[in-house]
């Protein structure tokens, strides 16, 4: 089956979307991004997903593309159009395509939309989450403000390539005091002895996930204690357990920082638990019925 992108309005081959040389995104990464989980055709917390949009577009003043109905719309088409059950849909909306200024276009120049939907092996990461994965820190490099969700990620994805030359699949980002920030694509969590959560505060220094805040959603129902700080990364290395998470794989435990064991150096039950039950607290969102 060949794969379809939504691109400016229109559907089109996946190989052959395209977007203009000088789209803003393109030249000066102006633009932002959501990565909603698709789980058995539905998208999960949409709503959460597109508010954090919302709030991405009016930090960096880009206009909205198209009301919140109609992405709801495109985002459900490129899903089913590339039948995706299980997997991920990718929203990107960029400043739009202007002639090469630093200065910002007028206002009023139409936003790029691109959407593309892709299917996940679950099996494979259900394997990966039995096992574990091993994370190695990099001080964090980026800009000051990686709580608007940017499709500036350079830093990532080289944090993540000197994670992947280590053998590990995930770098956690350490701010000059030595504290973790969060990972290349995901928030960072341990579990200290004494049975405690702890990621950091949400504040500029880091992304609030969208599933950082269904997590929070579960350990409150469940009342376990949490605990929205910094910690080092030697608290991490002494932590009963750790985990990230992200929308394209939820809860993944981390055995092993920087070539330490964390715990025995098996994935911990809290992770384990909050993975298996993370759906329980999800909304799930499915293409409206006009009754066609
Ligand atoms: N931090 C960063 C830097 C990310 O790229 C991501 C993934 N988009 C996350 C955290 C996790 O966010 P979410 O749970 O919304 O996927």
């Amino acid at each position: 089956m060949s794969r379809i992108a939504y691109v400016n309005g229109r559907y089109v081959p996946h190989r052959s979307a395209m977007v203009h040389i000088e789209d803003r995104g393109y030249q000066y990464a102006d633009a932002v991004y959501e990565v909603c989980e698709v789980s058995d055709g539905a998208l999960v917390d949409m709503t959460r997903h597109l508010d954090r949009l919302d709030r991405s577009l009016r930090e960096l003043r880009i206009r909205p593309p198209m009301s919140r109905g109609a992405l709801a719309t495109v985002l459900h088409r490129t899903v089913a159009l590339n039948r995706v059950r299980d997997g991920f849909v990718y929203l990107q909306v960029s400043r739009g395509v202007a002639r090469r200024d630093h200065f910002l276009p007028d206002p009023a120049l139409p936003p790029a939309v691109v959407v593309t939907a892709r299917s996940v092996d679950r099996a494979a990461a259900e394997r990966t989450a039995r096992k574990g994965i091993a994370v190695v820190t990099v001080p964090d490099n980026r800009w000051g403000r990686p709580d608007i969700k940017t499709v500036q990620l350079l830093p990532n994805t080289l944090a993540k390539q000197v994670a992947k030359e280590a053998g590990a699949s995930e770098a956690w980002f350490v701010d000059a005091s030595g504290h973790v920030t969060e990972g290349g694509s995901t928030n960072a969590w341990i579990v200290t002895k004494d049975g405690r959560l702890v990621t950091r505060q949400a504040d500029s220094s880091i992304l609030r996930g969208i599933t950082r805040t269904g997590v929070m959603d579960l350990v409150k129902r469940r009342n376990l204690l949490v605990e929205e700080r910094a910690f080092t990364v030697e608290e991490a290395l002494g932590a009963a357990e750790a985990f990230v998470t992200s929308a394209s794989n939820p809860v993944t435990p981390v055995v092993r920082i920087n070539g330490n064991m964390i715990g025995d150096g098996s994935p911990g039950p809290v992770a384990l638990a909050l993975r298996a039950a993370f759906h329980e607290v999800t909304e799930l969102s499915r293409p409206v019925n006009h009754g066609k």
